[in-house]
């Protein structure tokens, strides 16, 4: 559970806590399996949904030509031959409001993930302060079901 902020029906800001799944929270990093025990991790300043139907088009539509390369998951499934469970897909945590919050802690759980994670950092951290991370990391990845099984 996390505490954000919102705002109040008469506008007044407040916090108030909400279930991880809250539809309506963005700014997040997220991740869904694949049928061969590999995972994606991505994040989003927009609503979790939203970017997941993106991924779930783009993996449909993977034998389509496309101007520019499709995205890692697409490519994955093509090559792999095994399926995308978006529908699986979970926020792991909150992040920051801007998008280089979002990378460095999203560049964090990818270099940390338990299992084998197929995403690709869009922000390269050096490995020396990823290692930092690795308690929060590990904490976050404990508190996510799929990955607690594991
Ligand atoms: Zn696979």
């Amino acid at each position: 559970m996390y505490i954000y902020k919102t705002q109040h029906p008469q506008g007044h800001p407040t916090n108030l806590k909400t279930p991880m799944t809250t539809p309506e929270k963005t700014n997040l990093i997220y991740h869904y399996p694949f049928s061969c025990g590999s995972c994606y991790i991505g994040q989003t300043g927009r609503h979790m949904a939203d970017r997941i139907q993106e991924h779930s088009a783009d993996i449909r539509l993977r034998d389509r030509p496309r101007k520019t390369e499709r995205g890692k998951s697409a490519v994955h499934v093509k090559d792999h031959r095994c399926e995308a469970h978006c529908d699986d897909a979970q926020i792991i945590c909150s992040a920051g409001n801007t998008k280089r919050k979002r990378e460095i802690l999203e560049s964090a759980l990818i270099h940390h993930c338990p299992t084998r994670c197929i995403a690709q950092p869009s922000f390269s951290v050096p490995t020396v302060w990823l290692d930092l991370c690795k308690a929060e990391a590990t904490r976050l990845f404990e508190s996510v079901i799929c990955f607690a099984k594991k």
